[in-house]
C-alpha cells in the first residue's frame, strides 16, 4: 500500500521553540484527513511543511512522490500536485474573479490563454461562482472570496488540497457555502488535509482525525474519536466546545 502523504518523526523548530516534536502519519489516496488541537499545538506548521513552505530541522516528508527532507525541492513540480487554501484569501483587487484564476494557471500550468480561460471557467462553477467571473474580489462576500481561492487552487488540479482553517475569518452564515464546497471535494474523491475547529463537519467528512497536542500527535483515529477520546487531553479539548 502506497500512502499519498507519508510524513516521518519530522522535527521543526523556530529558533529555540521546537513546535514539531516527532510527527508521523500517513494520507492515503482519496482521504479526508482532519487535524485538530489547541492555538499553538503546530498544526499550522505541520500542513506548510508539507507544501514545503516551511523546510524541517529532521526527519522525513513524502507527498506525492516529492521528497521534502533537508535536501533541495523542485517547487513548480511540487505545486502542481499540492494546493494550499488559507484562512485569508489573498485574492488580487485589480484583478477579476477569472482573472485571479488564470494567472495562477499561466504561471504554473503554462498553459495557453484559451486554455487558462476553459479551466478557470469549469472550476468556478465548480464552487458555484460562474456568475461572478467578471466581478472584482471586492464585490463579493467573505464566502464567495474564500470560494474563489479554492477554485484558484482546484484549477491547478492538484492531487493534494491543504485547507488551514479556511472559514475562521467568516461569519457563520458564510460558512456553511464553503464547507460545502470543501465537502463536494471529498465527495469528488480529492485527498485532503483540514486544519480545523469546525468539529460536527469534521466528524462527518473525515476519514481520520489527527489531534495535535504540544508538537506531537497525541491521538489519531477515525472521526469516532470526536465522541469517544482516548487521552484526557482530546476530551478537554472537545469539552471546550471547539
Ligand atoms: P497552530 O496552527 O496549531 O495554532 P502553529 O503551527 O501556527 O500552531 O504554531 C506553533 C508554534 O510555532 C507557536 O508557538 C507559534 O508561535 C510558533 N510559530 C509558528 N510560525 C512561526 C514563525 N514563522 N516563526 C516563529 N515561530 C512560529
Ligand atoms: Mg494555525
Amino acid at each position: 500500500m502506497s500512502a499519498i502523504v507519508n510524513v516521518r518523526d519530522v522535527h521543526k523548530k523556530f529558533g529555540e521553540n521546537e513546535v514539531l516534536r516527532g510527527v508521523s502519519f500517513e494520507i492515503e489516496r482519496g482521504q479526508v484527513v482532519a487535524i485538530i488541537g489547541q492555538s499553538g499545538s503546530g498544526k499550522s506548521t505541520a500542513l506548510r511543511c508539507m507544501d514545503h513552505l516551511e523546510t524541517i530541522n529532521s526527519g522525513s516528508i513524502s507527498v506525492c512522490g516529492h521528497e521534502l527532507g533537508t535536501g533541495t525541492v523542485n517547487l513548480r513540480e511540487l505545486r502542481k500536485d499540492v494546493g494550499i487554501v488559507f484562512q485569508s484569501y489573498n485574492l488580487f483587487p485589480h484583478l477579476t474573479v477569472l482573472q485571479n484564476i488564470m494567472l495562477a494557471l499561466k504561471h504554473v500550468r503554462k498553459l495557453s490563454r484559451e486554455e487558462c480561460s476553459r479551466k478557470a471557467q469549469y472550476v468556478l462553477e465548480k464552487v458555484g461562482l460562474a456568475e461572478k467571473a467578471e466581478s472584482y474580489p471586492e464585490q463579493l462576500s467573505g464566502g464567495q472570496q474564500q470560494r474563489v481561492a479554492i477554485a484558484r487552487s482546484l484549477a491547478m488540479e492538484p492531487k493534494v488540497m491543504l485547507f488551514d482553517e479556511v472559514t475562521s475569518a467568516l461569519d457563520p452564515q458564510l460558512t456553511g457555502e464553503v464547507l460545502r464546497v470543501i465537502e463536494d471535494l471529498a465527495k469528488g474523491g480529492m485527498t485532503m488535509v483540514l486544519v480545523t475547529h469546525e468539529m460536527s463537519f469534521a466528524r462527518r467528512i473525515a476519514d481520520k482525525v489527527i489531534y495535535m497536542y504540544q508538537g506531537m500527535v497525541w491521538e489519531t483515529g477515525g472521526p469516532e474519536i470526536l465522541t469517544n477520546p482516548q487521552t484526557r487531553e482530546l476530551q478537554e479539548f472537545i469539552g471546550t466546545g471547539l
